[in-house]
This record gives C-alpha cells, sequence and structure tokens, in this order.
C-alpha cells in the first residue's frame, strides 16, 4: 500500500512494497498497482 509521510512541508507518497518515494499520489498509486516487489515485509 502506499503511505503519506509530510517531510520539508511535502507530502510524499511512499509505496511499502519497494520503499520509492512519490512526491506524486497519482504517480504513487500507479507505481503501487505495478510495483512488482515480491519480497513480502510481513515476514520479518
Ligand atoms: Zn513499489
Amino acid at each position: 500500500m502506499v503511505t503519506q509521510v509530510e517531510r520539508d512541508d511535502t507530502t510524499w507518497h511512499t509505496c511499502e512494497a519497494c520503499g520509492l518515494m512519490f512526491d506524486n499520489e497519482t504517480e504513487a498509486k500507479e507505481h503501487e498497482e505495478r510495483c512488482e516487489s515480491d519480497e513480502p515485509n510481513y515476514i520479518q
């Protein structure tokens, strides 16, 4: 999923699967749909 983080007065949208950060929510969601990170981060 995409999480929002505020930093330097900018809201960043982070892909939790791979950690990529976007300053554009639409780009983040488009990335998430295509993100093929197959490293499940719930196994830690
Ligand atoms: Zn990703």
